[in-house]
């Protein structure tokens, strides 16, 4: 079965088809470390999480490259403000090698709490000086590049297909460049080594054009030549990126190597948007992150189960309701799966393509993953299948197991719900107040309450000894 992607370049889906047969080289852009990332950058991660896990499915040997921005970032995307790294440092009163240090650990605790698989190579910024002062010298030698006081720049008006993926309006973005250019010869020109200029910087290199530090941009370029060769497979990112910073780093990599496409497929993911009155800025120091999910008594995995829920070229709503119904959804598919453990033998059936009885579904959710990551469809048909009561215990749980290597949902350990929590004390006093209600002849209250109950995961189940709960199946 062929794997089919959305390609940004062309904005069509596209049968994946890689550069050497059975192998497929992906590079992430990876978190700038002056923070700890939010939900919303989080979710990027998953999406990147979900295509390799789906890729290796699928039967190929991927190698995942993602780097990590600890330099060179600043507050805009276009070369204007602070570096994000320095702030970060003036903010917390560390130094800016700290606060890299303090959020590439915060980012991959909370990668790990959300089962994102960490890449084969994760490489910083600032241990790959010399690779990205090597491009910026072969851009200089072939005649992209040019020095101001400010900067050594990328002429943009060098090339005549700039903007290619994002499909910019050149003359419209150009118009105005009377304004106010800079150092700058043209507004879409970029920096590719900033100097520091007599700035105190805690961050700065030696370099054929004078002491400073690299653009953001080129780190990408240069780290993803540097670990997967000047053309690879898949490059992936958030929507957020297409404009400035991949369009960028497309024109350095094509322009140094001579070689195009830089990047076969380009893989975007769409924003997390968050609903009621949640805010999520950076600036303001507001702002959620898989840490508060945990404080405020969520599994991180309800949250990756909402981010799967969503396909990742559609916007994914964010808001306590919405979590909600995903951990009720996900508590419900570890109760069910811990059942069956307690039925069926995990090791039983191993080939789920292979039994006839399993096959059925193994193709159903397979080509769901495999037609541009369709995990919503594809969550739908292993309920389903874990719902159907002509598939043994064994034939669900091999089923569960093959597709929980891409979901990550961790559904094949036990599930043991913490007692006396607030959630199991609700539901029971719901319960007490339904047999109340009951008693006072009051219907309407007693429905009411069933149905609150099964919202919360549960059935009222009679027994000999009164109504007990029972956590539906899911
Ligand atoms: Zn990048």
């Amino acid at each position: 079965m062929e794997v089919k992607l959305y390609n940004t370049m062309s904005r069509a889906t596209e049968v994946f088809d890689p550069i050497e047969a059975g192998q497929a080289g992906i590079y992430t852009c990876g978190p700038t470390v002056y923070h700890h990332a939010h939900i919303g950058n989080m979710r990027a991660y998953v999406a990147a999480d979900v295509l390799v896990r789906t890729l290796r499915l699928s039967g190929l040997n991927v190698k995942h490259v993602m780097n990590i921005t600890d330099v060179g970032h600043l507050t805009s995307d276009e070369d204007e403000g602070d570096d994000k790294m320095e702030v970060g440092a003036a903010r917390e009163g560390i130094t800016a090698w700290d606060i890299a240090e303090r959020y590439t650990v915060s980012f991959f605790e909370q990668s790990e709490k959300l089962n994102i698989k960490r890449p084969n190579i994760v490489c910083r910024a600032t241990d790959h000086i010399a690779q990205q002062i090597t491009m910026i010298e072969q851009l200089e030698e072939k005649g992209f590049a040019y020095k101001t006081d400010e900067a050594v720049y990328f002429d943009t008006t060098k090339i005549d297909d700039y903007g290619k993926l994002a499909r910019l309006d050149l003359e419209g973005l150009r118009g105005g460049e009377r304004v106010d250019l800079g150092a700058k010869h043209s507004k879409t020109d970029f920096a590719l080594w900033k100097f520091s200029r007599g700035e105190k910087r805690q961050m700065e290199w030696d370099s054929p054009w004078g002491v400073g530090f690299p653009g953001w941009h080129i780190e990408c370029s240069a780290m993803s030549a540097h670990y997967l060769g000047d053309q690879f497979d898949i490059h992936t990112g958030g929507i957020d990126h297409i404009p400035v910073h991949h369009t960028n780093e497309i024109c350095q990599s094509e322009c140094a190597t001579g070689k195009a496409p830089f990047a076969k497929y380009w893989l975007h993911s769409e924003f997390l948007r968050l609903l009621d009155d949640i805010k999520m800025s950076k600036s303001s120091g507001d702002f959620l992150t898989v840490f508060e999910l945990e404080n405020r008594g969520y599994d991180p995995l309800a949250f990756r189960l909402l981010c799967l829920k969503a396909h990742y070229r559609t916007a994914m709503k964010f808001s306590w309701d919405v979590l909600d119904g995903a951990a009720t959804q996900y508590r419900r598919m570890r109760l069910a799966v811990t059942a069956l453990l307690d039925q069926g033998d995990a090791d039983a059936v191993a080939d789920t393509a292979a039994d006839e009885a399993t096959a059925r579904y193994d193709t159903l959710i397979r080509s769901a993953l495999y037609d541009d990551l369709a995990t919503p469809v594809a969550l739908t048909h292993l309920q389903a299948a874990i719902g159907d009561d002509t598939l043994s215990a064994a034939q669900k749980l091999s089923l569960v197991k093959t597709f929980d290597g891409v979901f990550g949902l961790s559904l094949m350990e036990p599930f043991v719900e913490e007692s006396g929590s607030d959630a199991g004390e609700d539901v029971q006093a719901m319960l007490e107040a339904r047999q109340q209600a009951r008693k006072d002849k009051d219907w309407a209250e007693a429905d009411r309450l069933r149905e609150a109950i099964a919202a919360a995961g549960y059935v009222i189940v009679d027994t000999p000894d009164g109504p007990k709960l029972e956590a539906a199946k899911a």
